[in-house]
């Protein structure tokens, strides 16, 4: 057998010397300096400190264009960068807002390596898409991600914080902080999950995101899940538009594009609709438990490999014709097809101190205010699937919760009641919510047995209200959409009396699961289809 450890050695050395040789020759062609400024408190020289010293002198032998300074925290540059840590390092700081708080070791040290590239060259290196996100924002962002030497998930979400100080140096800044030199901060943060990111003090990303998430998530100020790129034109045109982003849009989405016509789902809120606050589902076909708005990400993301989405754009108008013209709060739509997917939004109780406590106490979705109430009491009212899925949801987070129906059996389906029971959530039967009181917050509830006609006054922190949902039809009744007795839209297969507009999903009544608005929305796109073939408008004409 031939021994190699010798060569081995010698082609591990040759290599580093090629590496270091490359590097050395890309600094070369770079235009711009990279002064590294280091702050240190001159009480405290640590092993952070040290190892700044260390990697900076390796970097230096790259090139001279890296130049070093060291400075104590009471030096004027410290007051003039406002640098208050100690082992700080400052890149380009004249240029760029990009400081590391502690030091780039471990996994961070190829960022670090980076980011000096990046200074050099004066390139962000991000694409077009994430370019034209952060392009987009005009208010500064100060942005901290938090992260530790051995994290291997670090450096990809400091890269995305490199690239987006670099590329928009006018408002982003960057603070990288590394937990273990800065333990009160991760602490003052809870960031102890890394990587972390916060931007303006709002959290903006657990865990590494896509370079497009990273940006979308500054702009919008808080964490998003999935990439919808914008679209600029004033005017589309296209065959179909498709208001309303739940499941019967985002299936008639993908049914109505895989028949050939092209296609734009317009949602004003919330892509997914009730699915996104729904806290678990059991009962969608493949998913025997999926978290609602997880659903929602698998959704919209499958709808986005074949549509257009238009988010966070209301439709303000629609003209029928030929085309018909859809006026979005943002620009026009000339299209063949309407489908109106709005789907419905929550009911209130009406009674007095819900108004005005809405969002003090009241709620109507306990997967987006339930962990306010853990160790609170609150009660849930309602009997149907919502109210009891929503019950346990907020006992099993922790929170007391008192279940408040009017009648003496719940609407919902046994399975549920059997979850219920069997998690001991207390119910109060034959009862009515007749006011809610508090000052600043909610306080109590003013309960009527409906039965004995007895009232009562509960002492809680939250009311929860599950008590159905209204249809949203406001745009098509606006169009002349004819509307049934119970207020929602009057269909035959999914077209409605107006040639060319259709509905789907909740909006149209019926039993309102998520499996029925996906089947309608794929009815629906199939009915498009074929009517856009052969219309049935014109044939009846000519008959
Ligand atoms: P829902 O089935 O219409 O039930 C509404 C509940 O609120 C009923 O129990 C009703 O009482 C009560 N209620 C209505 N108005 C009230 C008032 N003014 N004061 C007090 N109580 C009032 O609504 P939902 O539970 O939100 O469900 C809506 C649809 O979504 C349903 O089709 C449901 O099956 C579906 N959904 C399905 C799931 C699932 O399958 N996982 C989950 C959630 C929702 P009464 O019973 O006395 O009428």
């Amino acid at each position: 057998m031939v021994d190699t450890r010798g060569s081995d050695n010698q082609q591990a050395a040759m290599t580093e010397a090629q590496f270091m040789a490359q590097l050395k020759a890309a600094f070369a062609q770079m235009p711009n300096e990279i002064p590294i400024y280091h702050f240190v408190n001159p009480g405290r020289d640590d092993v952070f400190a040290q190892t700044n010293r260390q990697i900076v002198r390796v970097f230096r032998e790259l090139s001279s264009k890296i130049t070093f300074r060291e400075y104590n925290l009471d030096h004027e540059l410290a007051r003039k960068w406002q640098v208050t840590r100690s082992p700080t390092l400052l890149i380009a700081p004249e240029t760029y807002q990009i400081r590391w708080l502690g030091a780039p070791m471990g996994e961070e040290g190829r960022i670090f390596l980076e980011t000096l590239m990046m200074i050099g060259m004066g390139q962000s290196h991000l694409n077009d898409e994430s370019k034209g996100v952060l392009q987009k924002i005009a208010e500064p962002r100060a942005v901290k991600v938090f992260v530790s030497p051995t994290c291997p998930y670090c450096p990809q979400q400091a890269l995305n914080g490199v690239q987006a100080a670099v590329e928009r140096p006018d408002i982003v800044s960057l603070e990288i902080v590394d937990i273990q030199a800065n333990p009160g901060l991760a602490d003052q943060y809870s960031a102890h999950s890394v990587p972390q990111t916060f931007a303006n003090e709002v959290l903006t990303g657990m865990g590494a995101q896509s370079q497009e998430l990273f940006c979308a998530s500054l702009k919008k100020l808080e964490p998003q899940t999935v990439f919808i790129p914008e679209v600029d034109a004033g005017l589309v045109e296209n065959d179909v538009v498709i208001v309303g982003g739940g499941p019967a849009g985002l299936t008639a989405g993908i049914y109505a594009v895989r028949s050939g016509l092209s296609t734009a789902i317009i949602e004003r809120d919330a892509l997914g609709g009730q699915v996104a606050t729904t806290p678990i589902v059991e009962n969608y076909t493949g998913f025997s438990q999926v978290g609602g708005k997880n659903l929602v990400d698998i959704m919209v993301s499958h709808a986005l490999q074949y549509t257009q989405i238009f988010q966070g754009e209301e439709v303000i108008d629609i003209t029928p014709g030929d085309p018909i013209v859809v006026q979005t709060s943002r620009r026009k739509f000339h299209t063949r097809a309407v489908l109106l997917a709005t789907g419905a939004s929550h009911k209130h109780l009406g009674v007095p101190g819900e108004k005005r406590l809405s969002g003090k106490g009241v709620s109507y979705c306990s997967t987006c205010d339930g962990p306010l109430f853990v160790g609170k009491k609150v009660i849930m009212v309602g009997g149907g699937n919502s109210a009891v899925t929503e019950a346990l949801h907020l006992h099993h987070m922790g929170v007391d919760v008192t279940l408040v129906h009017r009648r003496d059996k719940l609407r919902a389906q046994d399975v549920l009641v059997g979850h219920l029971k069997e998690a001991g959530v207390p119910i109060l039967w034959n009862t009515e919510v007749k006011e809610i009181q508090g000052d600043s917050s909610v306080a109590s509830v003013v309960l009527e047995n409906n039965q004995t006609g007895e009232r009562s006054t509960m002492a809680v922190n939250g009311v929860f209200l599950a008590i159905g949902y209204e249809p949203a039809v406001a745009l098509a009744r606006k169009i002349g959409v004819a509307i049934n007795e119970e207020g929602y839209i009057q269909h035959d297969r999914h077209r409605t009396n107006i040639p060319g507009i259709y509905s789907a999903g909740d909006v149209e009544g019926g039993y309102k699961q998520i499996v029925t608005a996906s089947g309608q929305g794929a009815e629906s796109s199939m009915a498009i289809f074929e009517d856009l073939i052969n219309p049935y408008w014109q044939t009846k004409k000519g008959a």
